[in-house]
């Protein structure tokens, strides 16, 4: 049994283009959206002259990092460089949900069981709306998993500034979902928040996931300093929005949740990111301490019984460094490798190769774990009521069950 912890099926129309501009590369068409409230964690740099021309205008720290650091894997110098890749990446979500599922499931013929994960970019690109609204998101995959009749496990995303957690109880009890996604760089901190309504939404949500008898619902939360995406909003005293909204993803952000949550089972996703574990299986000199988030992850695993991470877009890496990369892991997780996780990422990786491939140099260059990454540890990460009561009822007031899959949970 093989699964794929950790993958996308929302499709380029749930992703506000102009938003995701803005916030990746720091090219900022029209202006970047004011920010309501104060800054809470400025970086004490100057407010940067946003607006060129009016319409158009360069958030320099952004743009420069984009072209500059080599370890950014979805950068515009990797782009640049990658041109067959970003077009695989652009047509794959060009699909719409259905198809972009029945691509990945056709090309990874060895994996049984996807869990895909939802993106609330609402707040995070408020001003440029994507033509999808969430709601039409969660309904078709919706649609996709009563399809999957248990091949599918979703993750509801939860943006604790637009939503309480009675949308996660729904979602969890009624609508299909084994899971919680959050991605705080697009505008919210694990804990910690200046914003007493959105502390109180995220409180809720970790009481809700770790309330009942049996083990906690899981929560993936994007873990990243080198890839990924950022929200668009200007904050007051801060020009380095980049650093800003990629902080608010920092394993530190977790250590008061944790604290108080000791039972939380929260998969912190990317394991640092590509450009961490590149520098680790190179073994280039270290990293400055801000940008070092794997050992801060190692860390939390070895504190908290229920921490795990994942190595989903760490596919150019398997791909190109496969022995050193396995090597550097390896090493790494002894002792809490029971704990790691593996996802495509797809359609997000196809920027970084094909996923039949993805698979394939994973098994190569982690054979004495790819089994138990794709196998048991993430059985164990994805146990819960949900998929063990819920999940089951909704796909039975669907379209029917599986049960060889289903019962793998209960
Ligand atoms: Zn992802």
């Amino acid at each position: 049994m093989k699964i794929d912890c950790h993958c996308h099926v929302f499709d380029n129309d749930c992703i506000p283009a102009v938003g995701l501009l803005q916030s990746r590369f720091g090219i900022v068409v029209e202006s970047r959206l004011p920010e309501a409230g104060g800054a809470d964690a400025g970086d004490g740099g100057k407010p940067f002259p946003d607006s060129l021309t009016g319409r158009f205008s360069l958030d320099f720290h952004s743009l420069l990092g984009s072209l500059t650091d080599p370890a950014e894997k979805d950068s515009v110098r990797y782009l640049a460089s990658h041109p067959r890749d970003f077009v695989r990446f652009i047509l794959a979500g060009m699909k719409s949900t259905a198809d972009i599922a029945a691509d990945m499931m056709g090309k990874a013929r060895d994996i049984d069981i996807w869990v895909p994960l939802m993106m609330d970019t609402e707040r995070g690109y408020e001003g440029a709306p994507s033509p999808v609204g969430f709601d039409a998101q969660k309904l078709a995959m919706m649609d996709l998993t009563a399809r999957g009749k248990g091949r599918i496990m979703p993750f509801y995303a939860y943006d604790p500034r637009s939503r309480s957690v009675d949308a996660v109880r729904n979602a969890i009890e009624k609508e299909g979902f084994v899971g919680v996604k959050l991605y705080p760089p697009l505008g919210f901190r694990p804990s910690g928040n200046d914003d007493p309504a959105v502390e109180a939404n995220l409180e809720d949500l970790y009481d809700y996931c770790t309330a009942g008898k049996g083990p906690p619902v899981p929560i993936t939360a994007h873990c990243s300093w080198s890839d990924g995406v950022y929200s668009n909003r200007a904050v007051p005293g801060v020009s380095r929005y980049k650093e800003y909204y990629r902080d608010m993803a920092h394993p530190f952000q977790w250590e008061n949740v944790l604290a108080r949550h000791r039972d939380l089972k929260v998969n912190l996703a990317h394991f640092g990111g590509a450009g961490e574990w590149e520098r680790r299986a190179l073994a280039d000199p270290p990293a400055g301490a801000e940008k070092n988030w794997a050992d801060a992850i190692l860390r939390l695993m070895g504190d908290y019984e229920h921490v795990y991470t994942d190595l989903s877009f760490h596919g150019i890496l398997a791909a190109e460094y496969g022995e050193a990369y396995g090597q550097a892991l390896r090493e790494a997780v002894r002792g809490v490798e029971d704990r790691v996780l593996l996802g495509s990422d797809w359609y997000m990786s196809a920027i970084q190769g094909g996923l039949a491939d993805y698979w394939r140099n994973f098994a190569a260059a982690l054979p004495d774990l790819f089994a138990d990454l794709t196998g048991k540890n993430a059985i164990r990460f994805l146990q819960s009521p949900a998929a063990a009561i819920h999940f089951p009822a909704f796909l039975a007031s669907q379209n029917g069950i599986d049960s060889s899959f289903v019962d793998l949970f209960c």
